[in-house]
């Protein structure tokens, strides 16, 4: 058997890289991805790659790294990418472990390098570190951009959300965590990983199981499913455990398919989506895949109305709400759909909104809602648009605040039932402040209990 190691960084290192080339044949491994994440470091893999054969490279720079990645860097990456023994745009992504750099930076440095890969017709190699939401978001949001591959690089999200990233076409690689006696995090999500998609590796020179050592690209097959070095009793464990693990993955999928609809108290919650126009850095979904134990991350696609009528049934309950992981006015006909079939069961319905489903639709969706919802919860969040900018970071910054506004005055003048609310963690003078402005627009204002 040969190996590929596909992500090893020897740009720092100091390798006597021509008697460790000699070695890493030896052991096996025939060819190695050196992972760029800087431009320099691009730079010298890539001049290494041209020296050997079976060696090859990535360009790209490391969340880390985004504060200095401007119009040049982008430039220079763009500039490798057409070496011939380039092979992927790397490794890019989001790590929110530390506070730097700025979240939003980082996104911005992602979604330009993700756009190189589809220039080039590259897969990506992507690091995700603490960032679950956001990095799902922004990959299915930009599927069209991973039209190549990608690998979930030194994946650590856990088994539940595997699914996720799976869903949308990615590989996984994982990190010597794997062979820990407890892994946590990428061993137990390597267990039920399909094997078409999934590859294990160290990160030369950094990664575990070689702690205090050097970790080589030479050392790895020993750490291979073939012939890894763990003991034959942490062997048989750990296929016990990854039994379990499996089990545990396959329910998980089960019912991210399936919640559509979930209950909460004496009303059904219906989930349309997972698209949104804003992200909330309060949002229940952040960083999670669960809400009061129901996964509303929607890995098989969006439901129609009659998946959506199907899981709502006889409608047992007081009240039907279009709520989720998104902001249900995204599937406008569908939620009307479902509204008539919820109305001929004789129960109530409500929708719980951002107030963006004007500019989502691009039309004034009021009128459409008459005689369809007998209720509608506009978050208002905040006081003013600055403020709310801050808190929700919307897709549109400069009309999203004054067109939920004129959404919700658009609401009253047909007739609807509406209200606005926030949450009572945001202060007695900002509930003030909003109180003012519901007053202005005309509608009530409801302040709840912060829940996630
Ligand atoms: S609008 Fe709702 S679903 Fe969208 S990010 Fe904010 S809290 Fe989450």
């Amino acid at each position: 058997m040969s190996f590929l190691d596909v992500h090893a960084h020897f740009a720092e290192e100091g390798y006597d890289i021509p008697a460790e080339w000699q070695k890493i044949g030896a052991a096996g491994v025939a060819r190695v991805i050196l992972a760029g994440d800087t431009l320099a470091h691009s730079r010298m893999h890539r001049d290494l790659s041209a020296q050997y054969e079976g060696m090859y490279f990535t360009a790209g720079v490391h969340p880390s790294e985004a504060a200095a990645f401007d119009e040049g860097t982008l430039a220079g990456i763009e500039e490798l990418l057409s070496s011939p023994k380039c092979v992927a745009v790397g490794e890019v992504g989001l790590d929110y472990h530390w506070d730097v750099p700025d979240k939003r930076v980082q996104q911005a440095v992602f979604s330009r390098q993700l756009e190189l890969a589809h220039k080039y017709r590259l897969p990506v190699q992507i690091h995700s570190r603490d960032c679950f939401a956001d990095m799902f978001a922004m990959l299915r949001e930009r599927r069209e951009l991973l039209s190549d591959g990608f690998l979930m690089h030194c994946y650590s999200h856990g088994a539940a959300n595997l699914d996720a990233f799976a869903a949308l076409g990615g590989y996984f690689s994982f990190g010597g965590v794997a062979c820990f006696k407890m892994p946590e995090t990428s061993g137990r999500a390597c267990a039920p990983a399909p094997r078409s998609a999934s590859s294990r590796r160290r990160t030369a020179p950094i990664s575990p199981p070689c702690a205090g050592r050097r970790t080589r690209p030479r050392t790895f097959p020993s750490s291979s499913p073939a012939s890894h070095s763990c003991g034959e009793r942490r062997r048989r464990r750990s296929r016990r455990r990854s039994c379990k693990t499996q089990k545990h993955s396959l329910q998980s999928w089960d019912k991210i398919m399936d919640t559509y609809v979930y209950r909460i108290g004496k009303n059904l919650y219906v989930n349309l989506t997972n698209r949104c126009s804003n992200r909330c850095t309060f949002c229940v979904r952040n960083g999670k895949d669960t809400f009061e134990g129901y996964h509303l991350w929607l890995k098989d696609g969006e439901p129609s109305a009659r998946q959506v009528e199907e899981a709502l049934g006889s409608c047992d309950c007081d009240e039907v709400v279009f709520c989720g992981f998104g902001e249900p006015t995204y599937r406008l006909a569908t939620m009307l759909e479902v509204c008539d079939y919820v109305h001929l069961l004789g129960k109530k319905t409500r929708l719980n909104t951002n107030g963006h489903g004007s500019i989502i639709n691009e039309r004034d969706i009021a009128p459409e809602l008459v005689g369809k919802l007998d209720g509608i919860n506009i978050s208002l969040n905040a006081s003013n648009a600055k403020l709310y900018e801050k808190l929700c970071r919307p897709l549109y910054p400069d009309m999203a605040f004054d067109s939920m506004l004129f959404f919700a005055q658009a609401c009253r003048e047909n007739g609807l039932n509406c209200w606005f609310s926030v949450v009572d963690c945001i202060g007695e003078p900002e509930v003030e402040a909003c109180r003012a402005v519901a007053e202005r627009v005309g509608i009530p204002l409801r302040v709840r209990p912060m829940i996630g």
